[in-house]
């Protein structure tokens, strides 16, 4: 699947060029050139089966919306480490949500297993790292951002077809307009599936007619599987498993598409992560280092692939399938990152927050997402406190030396 954006993850997307992009925004925003372009595009709708009552009645009043198309063209402030990804898709918060999740909705799980050949546990999984269980779908208007992205920047042909692709869904009636949001770039609903997706591979689920990955749990639960189905998901075989390599190991061969027999890596002294054998098996495997031999390494087989195709990233490739694990009762990984300064998961976040806000710095809510005004804001403390680097990253050096700083700060409730 399409994703560009990582908002409903919580991680920070930041903006480059702005100022030159705003002198040619400003001439565009308000002007009738959005309104030609849109009505323009009636036609082309038409040829994905968009009716131009349809099209007139969904499109009427829609607004530029500028921001998406500065995110459209954003440049990641600083790469983020796989120890922060990890320490917030996979922590204790998400964890129990999920099991919470496993037991609420266990007849559903049952059902979409026996249909569509894959587990619960992995379902839940792909919910809670792409939506936190229903509860971040997005926070922009889905038409007014993809009817701007269709109507300006380097990917309107992209877009366009983003766009009919919803208004075909709403003209079945499979979705509702009213509060229709998600992320800028188009992704929505409890499964984040760009609506080009929602089309090919949404299924109704619970019977009533509709495919509802907006309202409906089932439809979205049965509609995750489907998509890990169509993209070569092999029922009764696990994604992979954490490996121990052995001291001096050549990493040449490493990478998730390089597949080679278990019984190669054991024959290389790969072993389990505990270190006793890897267990005999002719399926093919990939070595996945997501911070080089330095930190832990992971045998990854044809379901990690699977996985990785729905939203073609490793590292939320690997959240998924390690929070699908410790959904299954497993413990931590073994193997440790390759860094002294490790990262924060969600309510450790929210604490150094409330001690930046303690001394005075303006970075909004207190919800656990590092954006610019935490980051700034670390910068700030990191430099007063003489630690390097000073780099805004939210990680347990800063917390704990403001933790030991004091005063005691009360927690707002
Ligand atoms: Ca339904």
């Amino acid at each position: 699947m399409e994703r560009t954006d990582t908002t409903g993850a919580g991680m920070p997307a930041r903006l480059a060029g702005a100022a030159l992009w705003l002198s040619s925004a400003a001439a565009w925003a308000g002007d009738a050139a959005f309104a030609d372009c849109l009505s323009g595009l009636r036609g082309q709708a038409a040829a994905s089966g968009v009716s131009a009552a349809a099209f007139d009645r969904f499109t009427a009043g829609l607004q530029p919306q500028m921001e998406v198309l500065q995110l459209l063209d954003a440049q990641p402030e600083f790469r983020t480490p796989i120890w922060d990804y990890l320490a917030v898709l996979v922590d204790a918060q998400r964890i129990a949500d999920g099991q919470a999740k496993l037991r609420e909705h266990a007849d559903t799980l049952a059902r979409v297993a026996a249909q569509y050949g894959v587990d619960a546990e992995t379902v839940v999984a792909v919910w809670g790292v792409e939506s936190d269980y229903g509860t971040t779908f997005g926070k922009r208007p889905l038409l007014q951002s993809l009817a701007t992205l269709s109507c300006r920047g380097r990917r309107q042909a992209y877009f366009r077809g983003e766009l009919f692709a919803t208004l075909a869904l709403l003209q079945s009636g499979d979705l509702q307009a009213d509060g229709l949001l998600g992320s800028w770039a188009g992704a929505f609903g409890h499964t984040q599936f760009m609506p080009s997706t929602y089309r090919d591979i949404a299924v109704d689920f619970d019977g009533d007619g509709r495919r509802d990955l907006v309202g409906s749990v089932p439809d979205a639960l049965a509609s995750t599987a489907n998509y890990l189905a169509r993209n070569g998901w092999r029922p009764s075989e696990g994604w992979g498993y954490e490996v121990k390599l052995p001291a001096g190991f050549d990493a040449a061969d490493a990478g998730r598409k390089n597949k080679r027999p278990v019984a190669d890596w054991s024959s290389r002294g790969v072993t389990r992560a505990d270190g006793t054998p890897l267990p005999a098996s002719d399926a093919a495997a990939g070595l996945l280092l997501p911070a080089g031999v330095a930190g832990p390494a992971f045998l990854v087989f044809r379901n990690f692939d699977a996985i990785y195709s729905y939203n073609a990233a490793e590292s939320y490739a690997l959240a998924i399938a390690l929070l699908s694990d410790r959904l299954r009762g497993a413990g931590p990984l073994l193997g440790a990152w390759p860094t002294d300064d490790p990262g924060l998961d969600r309510a450790a976040r929210k604490h150094l927050q409330i001690l930046l806000l303690a001394r005075g710095h303006d970075i909004g809510e207190v919800d656990g997402a590092i954006g610019p005004l935490s980051r700034r804001a670390i910068v700030v403390e990191q430099q007063r406190l003489g630690l390097q680097p000073a780099d805004g990253r939210a990680g347990h050096r800063i917390l704990d030396a403001l933790v030991r700083e004091g005063p005691p700060v009360a927690l707002p409730r």
